[in-house]
This record gives C-alpha cells, sequence and structure tokens, in this order.
C-alpha cells in the first residue's frame, strides 16, 4: 500500500491535514478513477468504511467491506482480508446483526489460525467474547477470555494488549468483581501511555469513572467525567462512547439524587443513538432512562421505558446465535488453538517463546519505563502528575513540596559537554535521593529540575532535608568530573495546604525557588 500512498502524497495530498469529510471523499476518488489494481482498490474501500463509520453510515460502510473482499485473494491478500473481516465483525455487531457478526468472527478466527497470525486470532476471541456480554452472558465471555491468556503474553502490540485488558475489566465490572478490575484496570493506566489509539484511551478513563461509582464514589465519578469531557472535545466523533459517558454520567446523577437531570442527558443521547443503531444500545439507554424516571417517583413513564426496553430485549434474544455460542463453539476454538500453535513454524514458535517470557513482565517493565526518568532512573513528571496525584496525594494527610534547580546549569553543558552535563544530572539525583530520607519521595520534574516531596507538614524537617540536600551536592567532590568547578542547587519549599491541589502547590514552591535564584542562589527559600 506504500505506493499508492506515496503517489497520492505525490500530488501534494497531506492525508493527516484532511479532516474526515475530506477523507471520506478523497477516498471514494481513490475507489473510482486513482485506484491502479484491485488491492488498491479494495485498501480504499476499507478507508472509506472506516470514515463512513464516522458519519453513521453503518450499512453502507458494511457494503463496501463487502465489496472489498470480492476483490481480494488468498494468500496474497490475507493482511486486508484479515483486517476486512474484523471490521466487518465491529460494523455488524454495531448494528445488532449478531449472526452475521458471528460468521465475520468464525472467519477471522479460521483465516488467523491458517496463516499463523496470533493478533488476529486474539481479536476474534474478543469479539465472540463481546457476543456474549452483549446476550448478557459476561461469564461466558470470561470464558473466552481466560482460553486466549496463555496467547494473550504474546501480544505485541500495545493497543491490542490493552484492548485485550479493557475487554475484561468491562467484564468484571459488570460481574461485580471490583478488586480484579481494579488490578487490571491500573495496568491499562500504564499502558495507555504507550498506545496512540483515543478510542482505548478514553475507554479507560470510562471504566475508571464507573469502576469509582460501583465503589460508592458517584460525586468522584462525575467529577472525573466532567474532567474526562473537557479533555476529549472530540468525544462526538466517537458515537459509542458518547453513549458511554451519558450513561455512566447518568448513573452517577441518579445515585447523587439528581435523576431529573440523568433523564435530560439521557434522553437527548437516546435520539441520538437511535439515528444510527437500533438494539442492545437502545436498550442500554432506555434501563438507564427508566431508573431516572423511577428516581423522580414518575413511575408510570418509566415503566414505559421498560416495556420499550422489553420488546428490544426479546428481539435480540430471537436473533442472538446464543447456541452457536456454548460448549461446542469452545471447543471448536480449542482446536483451532492448538492448530495455530502448530502452524506456527517451529523457528517461529521459539521466536514466540521467547517473546512469550521477555513479556511475562511487561506491564511490570511498562510501569517502570513509563513512570522513570531513563536518565536518572527518579520518577518522572508523568509519575507526579498522575501516581503521586491520583493514589499517593489522597493518602498523605499533608506534605512538603521542595523544587530544586541546579543553578547555571546551562554553563555547564557549554564549557564541558552534555554528555557531561548528563553525567552532573545522574550524580546531583543520586545525591537527591540519598538526602530525601525514606519515607518520601524523589523525582526529576524535567531538564535540571527535581523534586522532594516530604510526606509530612512539619517545616523543621523538611527545612533539614532542603538544607541537607544542597549541602550535599556543594560539597560533593566535582574534581573528576568538572575539575575545579562546583555545583550548586537553589530550592524553593512549601507546605501543601488543606485540600489543595498539586499545581497551586507547585506554582508555590517554584515562586519560592525563583526568590532563591534572585537572591543570589545556592540557597532555600520557603514560602
Ligand atoms: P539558572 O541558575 O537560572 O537555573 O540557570 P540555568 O542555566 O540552570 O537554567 P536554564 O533554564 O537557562 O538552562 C537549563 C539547561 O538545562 C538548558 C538545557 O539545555 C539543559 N538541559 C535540560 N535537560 C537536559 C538533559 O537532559 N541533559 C543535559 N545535559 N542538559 C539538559
Ligand atoms: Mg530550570
Ligand atoms: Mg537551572
Amino acid at each position: 500500500m506504500d505506493n499508492l500512498l506515496t503517489r497520492i502524497s505525490s500530488k501534494g495530498i497531506d492525508l493527516m491535514a484532511l479532516n474526515s469529510q475530506q477523507s471520506l471523499m478523497l477516498w471514494h476518488y481513490v475507489v473510482d478513477e486513482f485506484a491502479e489494481s484491485n488491492t488498491e482498490k479494495a485498501y480504499a474501500l476499507l478507508m472509506c468504511s472506516e470514515f463512513e463509520v464516522e458519519f453513521n453510515q453503518t450499512q453502507k460502510s458494511i457494503q463496501h467491506l463487502q465489496r472489498a473482499l470480492l476483490l481480494l485473494s488468498l494468500p496474497d491478500n490475507i493482511d486486508l482480508i484479515l483486517q476486512i473481516y474484523s471490521s466487518l465483525s465491529y460494523r455488524y455487531t454495531d448494528i445488532g446483526e449478531y449472526q452475521s457478526a458471528l460468521e465475520s468472527l468464525y472467519s477471522l478466527s479460521k483465516l488467523a489460525v491458517d496463516f499463523g497470525d496470533n493478533e488476529f486470532y486474539i481479536q476474534s476471541i474478543l469479539g465472540i467474547g463481546n457476543l456474549c456480554s452483549i446476550y448478557g452472558d459476561h461469564l461466558k465471555a470470561l470464558r473466552y477470555y481466560q482460553k486466549i491468556e496463555s496467547l494473550s503474553k504474546t501480544i505485541q502490540s500495545n493497543n491490542l494488549s490493552l484492548r485485550y485488558r479493557l475487554y475484561i475489566v468491562a467484564c468484571l465490572l459488570d460481574l461485580n468483581r471490583l478488586s480484579k478490575a481494579k488490578q487490571l484496570l491500573n495496568e491499562c493506566h500504564v499502558i495507555k501511555y504507550v498506545s496512540d489509539d483515543l478510542q482505548l484511551m478514553m475507554q479507560v478513563q470510562l471504566y475508571s469513572a464507573k469502576l469509582l461509582r460501583l465503589q460508592n464514589k458517584p460525586q468522584t465519578a462525575l467529577d472525573a467525567l466532567i474532567v474526562f469531557r473537557k479533555e476529549n472535545i472530540n468525544l462526538d466523533s466517537f458515537p459509542w462512547l458518547n453513549k458511554l459517558f451519558s450513561i455512566e454520567a447518568s448513573y452517577c446523577l441518579i445515585q447523587l439524587q439528581r435523576g431529573e437531570l440523568a433523564d435530560v442527558l439521557i434522553t437527548h443521547q437516546l435520539k441520538r443513538t437511535k439515528k444510527y443503531s437500533q438494539g442492545y444500545y437502545i436498550r442500554q439507554l432506555l434501563d438507564v432512562k427508566s431508573d431516572a424516571l423511577a428516581s423522580c417517583h414518575n413511575f408510570s413513564a418509566a415503566l414505559e421505558c421498560e416495556k420499550e426496553a422489553h420488546q428490544l430485549t426479546v428481539a435480540i434474544v430471537k436473533h442472538f446465535p446464543i447456541n452457536e455460542l456454548g460448549g461446542h463453539a469452545l471447543r471448536r476454538l480449542t482446536r483451532l488453538e492448538l492448530q495455530l500453535r502448530l502452524n506456527i513454524s517451529e523457528s517461529e514458535n521459539i521466536k514466540l517463546k521467547k517473546v512469550s517470557d521477555e513479556q511475562k513482565d511487561t506491564v511490570a517493565k511498562l510501569q517502570k519505563d513509563v513512570f522513570h526518568d531513563s536518565l536518572t532512573k527518579l520518577f518522572n513528571h508523568r509519575w507526579y502528575k498522575s501516581t503521586f496525584a491520583n493514589e499517593i496525594k489522597p493518602k498523605l494527610a499533608t506534605y512538603q513540596l521542595l523544587v530544586i534547580d541546579i543553578d547555571n546549569f546551562k554553563s555547564i553543558n557549554d564549557e564541558y559537554s552534555h554528555l557531561t552535563g548528563d553525567v552532573v544530572l545522574k550524580l546531583v539525583a543520586r545525591i537527591i535521593e540519598e538526602s530525601s530520607g525514606s519515607n518520601n519521595y524523589a523525582l526529576r520534574y524535567g531538564g535540571e529540575e527535581f523534586i522532594i516531596i516530604v510526606a509530612s507538614n512539619d517545616q523543621q524537617y523538611g527545612k533539614e532535608i532542603a538544607d541537607r540536600c544542597r549541602l550535599s551536592i556543594s560539597n560533593f567532590d566535582w574534581h573528576e568530573t568538572l575539575q575545579d568547578r562546583l555545583v550548586t542547587v537553589s530550592i524553593g519549599m512549601t507546605v501543601c495546604q488543606h485540600n489543595e491541589d498539586i499545581n497551586t502547590t507547585f506554582l508555590r514552591a517554584d515562586k519560592a525557588l525563583y526568590q532563591a535564584k534572585r537572591s543570589g542562589k545556592n540557597r532555600v527559600c520557603i514560602y
């Protein structure tokens, strides 16, 4: 496909700069006029179908995918074919054609096995499990996910690794198995930093809010959802996430005795959703609406909702290929999985084993990479903004913040070298860590700035740490690294006021640091 993309960009078109409407038009043009082979045409059809979803044209999207399949042949086009079956399964699920969805998923799993593609195989199983969840059988869904547990260790794509966990989290939340869900969500929070799929990242946030709500913290959950809405102004481009957001926010509102607001929110969402979907999504929304109405004592309207929801449930169940999802299907998959393992050639098997061994602790390793600074090995800025802010700070009654900045560091880089600068950073980091004391946290905030978080509001203790840190750095024997030059730091410190957010505390410490710099550097100032 590189050839096609090169030809497009040689026409002066920057694909990344187009909006969805323009992209759709472009890919239509490629299908009709520009494609030079069936493969290119099929690829363009796949692209059309992706953008059509954004405009709620699911049926058209399906037709384009089917047309694309007819243009392709095995074995040459296997990658594209797998991609299309995968897309088809999502589309059919969206519009409630579960039988066709299941057929696409079976085709996907069979082809993935024949061609030894374990990641598409995993995707197909996730899709089948999802169908079980739609039917309401979360336990069966979990059984499907468990089937791929060993294979999941070979997942190399961060997106799939995240998706795999999110499917399980969704199930666990529905089954109210909160502690296991929380544990997996923590892993998701780490993996999301290395994923480039916006939808998956948003899902992590939504499920985290759902977890909070199920832990009986509706206000915290709602606050998280409001932040989420502000951060993701493009939520409207993802209808199903938008729906999930409304559902979550509504349940929170109901718990907070604001059923009338929940009703407004969900009624609006129902109107939108009915434009592109029937069945399952609508039923989910009706369930919430009924709860909202009942919480405002509007029982007759709630009953109407229940009736409508019931009719939809009957329709879903009637068209649901439930028999094809039972034990027989699971056994069939066991056979396929065996075949998948056999089909992966001997050498690849060794590779797979190696990958799987290496990835046993992928998440633990990622956690390290994501929250640690690679140069100094201290915690990094991201750790401060997420782990500290969300997990540690709430447990601390109070704390002191020391912001440490190396004096005249730029001149060290200029006069010695950037490499020497790096050595200085490492040494300073070690001294800071050693000076910070065992109950406290040291991190590299960025560049030549560090932070010590002192888990106490005893100012004298905080000042002792700051002084110890400053003096240990200026008294350190820098001769080996910098000959006769010394290194000093300026430190600004402050105590976190009751319930203050991390930014406010930081700004105050930063002001104190500025004061220390202005009054001659190599000193500690307190604000
Ligand atoms: P002041 O006393 O006012 O803090 O002066 P300064 O020179 O320390 O501050 P300034 O902000 O002007 O310069 C900071 C320098 O830190 C600039 C940048 O090149 C350097 N720096 C940032 N990150 C790194 C790094 O990872 N390695 C190295 N070697 N230098 C870095
Ligand atoms: Mg600085
Ligand atoms: Mg500096």
